[in-house]
């Protein structure tokens, strides 16, 4: 078992590290919010007044904060009070590039260090069946993978540093457009006539199946559990879908990409997220109508 330092106790990181309590490690957290520091002590983490002072004796460090500025400020602090040969692994979701600068700079204080964005929610983060997507050298990957395992449904090492990201983003991008055409189905169909169940029945048994209509299906009655039977509440909420499209885009742009799909997608959330950002991301479904 190893002590492992967790910075940024919120929505995921909270029951992320809560899993590696109850998986026997030590953790030491740190999170600036008080509330969600308090939470964590409560399922057994051991709370510092600072990130500095959470990392000294851990030999993991791992982040789960919400944007790479914060990343990169955050390991500018806490990597002089880092034990020699700690292993770092970022599972924020940030952008490709974001993620390669703070690999280099753990790499230049003599670290290794892991993009690990994941995929599941605060649902999958609270079973610990979250999907890692990890990016860096196969002997980082191998000595994360007892680590990463009590939060993890699936461990993917997808390639060489900001690979996790770069598939993180390329996913989402496929959701946010198939969500939206989702909806668009459902509304045709309604005009047309044909009941929401019957679309429903048969698009999970043909070719047009997928998580936003078998999970997350945009109307009520077909999947009782999705966010349509319930106000819309997330779920996977609008405003992280537009700060994902808008990760989505950086990379787009910086790989001179041709996206025309993702691009629009990015477009209608960044639109709908002004009055919509705490609802569930199929809800866009509401502007089709
Ligand atoms: P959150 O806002 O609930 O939690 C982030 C926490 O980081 C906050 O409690 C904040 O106080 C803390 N923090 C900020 N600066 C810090 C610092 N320097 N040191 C320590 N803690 C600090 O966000 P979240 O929903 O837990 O998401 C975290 C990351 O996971 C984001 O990058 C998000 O995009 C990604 N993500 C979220 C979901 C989801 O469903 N919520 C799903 C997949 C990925």
């Amino acid at each position: 078992m190893s002590t492992i330092a967790f910075l940024g106790l919120g929505n995921m990181g909270g029951p992320m590290a809560a899993n590696l309590v109850a998986a026997g490690h030590t953790v030491h957290g740190y999170d600036p919010v008080p509330a969600a520091a308090e939470r964590a002590a409560a399922t057994g983490v051991t709370v510092f007044p600072a990130g500095l002072e959470a990392v000294m004796d851990a030999a993991v460090v791992i982040t789960m904060l919400p944007s790479g500025e914060l990343v990169r400020r955050c390991y500018d602090e806490i990597l002089p009070g880092a034990q020699t040969g700690a292993l770092f692994i970022d599972s924020s979701t940030i952008s490709v590039d974001d993620a390669r600068t703070v690999h280099q700079i753990a790499g230049d204080a003599g670290h290794a260090q892991l993009d690990a964005p994941v995929s599941g929610g605060v649902k999958g983060a609270t079973a610990g069946t979250l999907a890692f997507m990890v990016g860096g050298t196969e002997a980082a990957v191998t000595a994360a993978r007892p680590i990463l395992e009590p939060m993890a449904g699936k461990v993917i090492h997808c390639g060489a540093t900001g690979s996790g990201q770069a598939a993180k983003v390329c996913n989402n991008m496929v959701l946010a457009v198939q969500q939206i055409v989702v909806g668009e189905a459902f509304v045709l169909a309604d005009k047309l006539g044909l009941s929401a169940q019957s679309l429903f029945d048969v698009i999970t048994g043909a070719t047009g199946n997928c998580w936003a209509v078998h999970t997350n299906c945009p109307v009520p009655g077909p999947v009782p559990t999705s966010p349509a039977n319930h106000d819309f509440r997330p779920g996977f909420a609008t405003a992280l879908m537009h700060k994902d499209l808008g990760l989505a885009m950086d990379a787009v742009r910086s790989t001179a990409s041709v996206a025309p799909l993702g691009t629009h997608a990015a477009e209608i959330y960044a639109a709908f997220v002004v009055d919509h950002g705490g609802e569930d991301f199929s809800a866009i479904i509401e502007t089709l109508r």
